[in-house]
């Protein structure tokens, strides 16, 4: 059993209910093998709360993810001689094809290809379990 590996941003955002300024706490979360994105909220005025599990992360908060914590890089230490294998899983886990997979498999052998932390680790734990010596590492 794997450690989960969690990061979180908090933002402002509307309240439904009475319009005031709603304090929110996102987390982006890698739980038994998959990536989830929950948020929690609270009003400052009216006191309404609410817990919102589930679904993709929104670009927007993926970027205030990418400032605050700074990404991480996914690093494969020997991409040469697993590039099919490393293709394989990155074209399974991103739902891309195979000329993007091959462009994404450049990136990671140059030490170039970045997300969130719970992302990459997310990926290197997908290709550990084939066997590929991966890591995520934040510099
Ligand atoms: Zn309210």
């Amino acid at each position: 059993m794997e450690q989960a590996v969690f990061e979180s941003v908090r933002y402002s955002a509307v309240c439904q209910e009475c319009g005031a300024e709603l304090e929110c706490w996102g987390t982006q979360a890698l739980v038994d093998a998959r990536l989830r994105w929950d948020v929690e909220s609270t009003c400052s005025a009216c006191g309404a709360a609410a817990a919102i599990c589930g679904g993709d992360v929104p670009a927007d908060r993926r970027d205030q993810m990418l400032s605050e914590h700074g990404p991480a890089r996914l690093r494969v230490s020997s991409p040469s001689a697993e590039g099919v294998a490393i293709m394989r899983v990155l074209r399974a886990e991103l739902g891309i094809d195979l000329i993007s997979a091959k462009a994404v498999m450049r990136r990671v052998a140059n030490g170039d290809y970045s997300g969130t932390l719970p992302e990459m680790e997310h990926l290197a734990r997908k290709l550990r379990a084939r066997g590929i010596s991966a890591v995520a590492t934040r510099p």
